[in-house]
């Protein structure tokens, strides 16, 4: 399971995708196919100090 984080442009939702699976890449929320690109998911949480 390959998931990415993408960002709607439109309604600023953020929301999974499961890359291998998927379709069509497009918010789950209002539709738009305007997103952003997704984060790899090796990119882990960056500490906050
Ligand atoms: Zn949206």
């Amino acid at each position: 399971m390959v998931e990415a984080v993408y960002r709607c442009a439109k309604c600023g939702k953020e929301f999974k995708l499961d890359l291998e699976t998927v379709r069509e890449v497009r918010c789950s929320y209002c539709g738009s196919k305007i997103l952003y690109k997704p984060r790899p998911k090796v990119a882990r949480r960056v500490k906050a100090i």
